[in-house]
């Protein structure tokens, strides 16, 4: 199947594949859940009015909006230097980590649900997978915690430090990553408001991966819809962009993050391409014919 892709890539029949875009962005929203004691986000509308064009006498529409935010709000970026001094900051993070990558989803729903402030475990992980990237790549958490957006209570366990509750990385787990992993692993997401699990006092996960430059991304959204459209196909990684503002000295950014998959109907794709398969193979025995004939048997007539 890889043979025929590449196949069709050469041929650039490529056209035939469409992607189909996931964007897994909250919209910011002053009302989005918010770690406790950072800035929330703040918008206000400066104008909106009418003006009159001196030369064609036409009223136009104009609108200028304001907003104040901490860099850790809605769906968001945490560059290593937040938590390691040595790390990078936002803009410094390498552009080819950023996009054009691969990504996979772990989904760790059913143990979450089952346990508060549930710690991921190395076992959770599907190593498989991510031994089959074949460059950089980012491991998103699907916790479920998702599903309870926008709602500060039921997302996050409450509106002070000490109410929060919601699954996170185990210490061992974030240690086993970066031994194992961050010669391509170049950020960790998950779907709650921070990879370190709602019960953590020191970010400890945070820290780990920060010190192997290895980037976080938080609120990540609709990983449940990707996995749907995962779950009837082999494939488990995807194609992945992640494009944070480019706040120089920035510890975080708000962030769009879009999964990129093949639209390639599985049943109706291999058809597909076991037919252009096997005309390909006819073409090549014709043309193999046409060339033994006219080299051992010269003296046949080809008209
Ligand atoms: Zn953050």
């Amino acid at each position: 199947m890889q043979l025929l892709h590449l196949l069709f890539v050469f041929l650039n029949i490529e056209a035939v594949f469409s992607l189909i875009n996931f964007d897994l962005t909250h919209s910011i929203k002053s009302t989005n859940p918010i770690f406790p004691g950072l800035t929330p986000f703040n918008f206000t509308q400066t104008y909106t009015s009418w003006g009159l064009d001196g030369d064609t006498n036409e009223s136009y529409f104009k609108a200028l909006n304001t907003f104040i935010t901490g860099e850790h709000f809605g769906t968001h970026i945490d560059a290593p230097y937040h938590g390691s001094n040595a790390s990078w900051s936002v803009e410094q993070i390498p552009f080819e980590r950023l996009v054009s990558i691969q990504a996979l989803i772990v989904d760790v729903s059913k143990k979450s649900l089952r346990k508060r402030n549930y710690e991921i475990q190395i076992e959770d992980l599907n190593e498989d997978a991510m031994q089959q990237a074949n460059g950089f790549y980012v491991l998103l958490f699907y916790t479920g915690k998702s599903k309870f957006w926008p709602d500060q209570i039921t997302y996050a366990g409450g509106e002070l430090r000490e109410e929060l509750e919601f699954p996170g990385l185990s210490v061992q787990l974030a240690s086993y990553l970066v031994n194992k992993y961050s010669d391509k692993l170049v950020g960790v997401g998950i779907d709650t408001l921070s990879i370190d699990p709602g019960s953590s006092k020191d970010f400890r996960a945070h820290r780990i991966l920060f010190k192997e430059n290895i980037y976080v991304l938080e609120n990540v959204a609709e990983l449940q819809r990707v996995l749907t459209y995962l779950s009837n196909r082999r494939e488990t990684l995807f194609s992945f962009d992640v494009l944070p503002m480019k706040i120089e000295g920035g510890t975080g950014a708000p962030c769009r993050i879009v999964a990129r998959l093949e639209n390639f109907d599985d049943a109706g794709g291999e058809w597909f391409c076991f037919l252009i398969f096997c005309l390909l193979l006819m073409l090549i025995g014709i043309a193999a014919k046409v060339i033994y004939d006219f080299k051992f048997h010269p003296d046949k007539n080809f008209s």
